[in-house]
């Protein structure tokens, strides 16, 4: 099946649509096969919380364009399942907030991080960093802390969707405010984030960009109250509440 051949009446629609897009991902050397495991996590979760967009995840998303907006060097950090799932929106939210895109991989290899930096210059990029690699996160493995000196080495503020728990951890500890896009609430690294947003990619990060629009002409005062009203933790418990108690069958708690 073809993208445009899934129909959009589909109740499963967001689900195909994403499994489709990190296949064609796998396909164009762009999503790991690590990436396909960590689809199948995401799929699970998002079930479990009713493939919607919570309002706590509604509100971390406006928390999040307010800190976007309100950075210095804002960094969207790219790995190859968000390359496959959403080149597009990434694009246009980096431009609406002024923020760098660098690729950023677990498993690095020169030709996967082309390959994503390609894909994302095919869906309107200028520029796209990460490849220089001469820059470092302390208190990783090497080839797992390699950055860009000027990109995330130098940033205040990161966007890391789907990051795995040791380098968000690493990330935080050397002073970036994160914010983490990750469907399980219990996973680490939207545990360790300033923003953690519960949500799938495909439906944060446009979210984020509307939310950032909307702030686009607020005082700086008007955005950081946005960022004070909200809480971390109580945005993961929202989520856990909602699974528990089985929000895909009614309304979160
Ligand atoms: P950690 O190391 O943080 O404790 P982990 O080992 O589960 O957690 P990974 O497997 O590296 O982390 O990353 C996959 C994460 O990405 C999972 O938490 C999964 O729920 C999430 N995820 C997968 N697909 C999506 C998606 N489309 N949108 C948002 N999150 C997703």
């Amino acid at each position: 099946m073809t993208e445009t051949e899934i129909p959009e009446d589909h109740p499963r629609y967001a689900s195909l649509l994403t499994r489709h897009r990190i296949e064609a991902g796998v396909e164009k050397g762009i999503t790991s096969k690590q990436g396909l495991i960590a689809q199948g996590r995401g799929e699970a979760f998002d079930y479990l919380l009713g493939e919607r967009t919570l309002p706590s995840a509604d509100a971390a998303a406006r928390a999040a364009a307010a800190t976007l907006l309100s950075a210095e060097r804002p960094v969207f950090s790219v790995n190859g399942n968000v390359a496959a799932l959403v080149p597009e929106e990434t694009v246009e939210l980096a431009r609406v907030v002024d923020a760098d895109l660098e690729v950023n991989l677990f498993n690095r290899t020169e030709e996967r991080m082309e390959a994503i930096a390609d894909h994302l210059r095919e869906h309107g990029a200028e520029e796209v960093k990460g490849l220089t690699g001469d820059g470092e996160i302390p208190g990783l493995e090497h080839a797992r802390g390699i950055v860009d000196a000027d990109g995330i080495g130098a940033a205040d503020v990161v966007v890391v969707p789907l990051e795995d728990g040791d380098r968000a951890e690493a990330l935080a500890a050397a002073g970036k405010t994160e914010i983490v896009i990750d469907l399980n609430p219990g996973s680490r690294s939207p545990r360790t984030a300033a923003v953690p947003i519960i949500d799938n990619v495909l439906r944060a990060v446009p979210n984020v960009t509307a939310h950032a629009r909307d702030l686009a002409d607020a005082s700086p005062a008007e955005r950081r109250a946005v960022v004070d009203d909200f809480d971390p933790n109580a945005a993961l418990e929202a989520a856990e509440r909602a699974i528990r108690e089985g929000s895909f069958s009614g309304d979160e708690a």
